[in-house]
């Protein structure tokens, strides 16, 4: 089959490799129908995410159909049209079983990377290195699904392929970014980063009782999906001061809630030192990530609120504003995405007009343009939020 594979930083090629196979008795094959790119890839290309292998497929959002099933499948069939969250659980563990699925004990194979790392070992993510399991991505005709009746769920019949494929990453981040912030009625909500992630955070805020939402961004056009499509009020944080102008809008206190949509490659205001500062320090490897967004969030953030992080951290960042944290009784809630809770309420959503994904999907191209997709997406020319590969 055809696959878009990584070959080292920048270097991804369309590639002929062998199709998949039934490893294990629930696993199932899907035919992919539609597989987006996800900001997330784009620390995979710019190589700040280790034990990647030349040949690696990439990809983890997508949309199919099943076409083989494994005989320990119960729930789902062959002709199925699924979704299957990225971030992958075995379903039984405690973890699972608790709705915190990225942090299954059972569904990496390869922990030891993780476990000295990081001190123990999370859940495997589809075409994510082999530090998180080795699985192959969804960039390519067809994928293996382990644990596939967990992972895997049946599309609603009246939810179009465009609409239901970013229930597998985009909209269950974004809502669990707004879901673990514990926003209360009357919230103000300031997202960071105003990509398909911090869009869907932003709408799932408004849909969770927020009263006002404000997104943090430099691109005009996703500015400009932020208020058309999500409902928010925008800053361009090369154009103001983002720390004044948040308490401007809020009488002085600062935003009840401040959720982080971006992750470890954050750019600063144009010029800053701190940037300079940052990318130094990250390009000679004492720091492996940019926290320009965690210390905007913690200044800004009202005493007492709530930082909610779902851009993607990978080792250590350094001037870390602890004192702020700690002396303005800040709580942190962060983690990878455990859409396996919110798979079946997304649905509902979205069948009933409150939630509709499908304007991320700005560019379509076939899986043989896989690498034009990806320059477009990470210079973000053209208007691009996502590029989806219809293989
Ligand atoms: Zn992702
Ligand atoms: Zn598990």
């Amino acid at each position: 089959m055809k696959a878009l594979c990584w070959n080292g930083t920048n270097d991804l090629r369309v590639e002929r490799v062998p199709d998949p196979v039934l490893v294990n008795p629930h696993d199932v094959i899907v035919k992919v129908v539609l597989s987006s790119v996800c900001g997330s890839d784009l620390h995979l290309l710019d190589g700040y995410v280790p034990t990647m292998r030349a040949g690696d497929i990439i990809g983890h959002e997508f949309l199919g159909e099943i076409v083989e099933k494994g005989p320990e499948v119960r729930y789902l069939n062959r002709g199925d049209r699924v979704i299957t969250v990225s971030i992958i659980g075995c379903g039984h563990c405690g973890h699972c079983r608790h709705g915190e699925s990225s942090l299954c004990d059972n569904s990496n194979p390869n922990p030891d990377y993780a476990r000295t790392a990081y001190g123990h070992c999370g859940a495997g993510i589809f075409g994510y290195s082999h530090a998180f399991g080795g699985y192959a991505g969804s960039h390519a005709e067809y994928i293996r699904v382990p644990y596939a009746d967990f992972n895997a769920f049946r599309v609603p019949e009246g939810v179009s392929d465009e609409k239901a494929v970013f229930v597998s990453d985009a909209v269950p981040t974004g809502y669990m970014a707004a879901d673990m912030a514990g926003i209360r009625p009357g919230d103000v909500v300031a997202v960071w980063g105003c990509g398909g992630v911090g869009q869907m955070a932003i709408r799932s805020a408004y849909l969770l009782g927020a009263e006002r939402v404000i997104g943090i961004d430099r691109f005009p056009d996703r500015l400009r999906q932020a208020q058309l499509k999500a409902g928010a009020e925008t800053l361009d944080y090369n154009r103001v001061d983002v720390f004044d102008a948040l308490q401007a809008m809020t009488g002085g206190r600062g935003p009840d809630v401040c959720i982080d949509a971006v992750g470890m490659e954050a750019d600063s205001a144009a010029g800053a030192v701190e940037d300079l500062y940052d990318r130094a320090k990250q390009a000679i490897g004492l720091q492996t990530d940019r926290p320009a967004v965690l210390r905007q969030m913690i200044e800004s953030c009202r005493k007492g609120g709530t930082l909610s992080i779902v851009g993607v951290y990978g080792g250590l960042i350094d001037k870390f504003p602890m004192g702020a944290a700690m002396n303005k009784a800040l709580t942190f809630r962060m983690g990878q995405q455990n859409g396996q809770r919110y798979a079946e309420r997304l649905f509902q959503h979205i069948e009933k007009g409150e939630l509709d994904p499908s304007y991320l999907m700005t560019h379509r191209l076939p899986l043989d343009e896989g690498p034009q997709g990806y320059r477009l997406f990470k210079e973000k020319g053209d208007g691009c939020m996502r590029v989806v590969f219809a293989p």
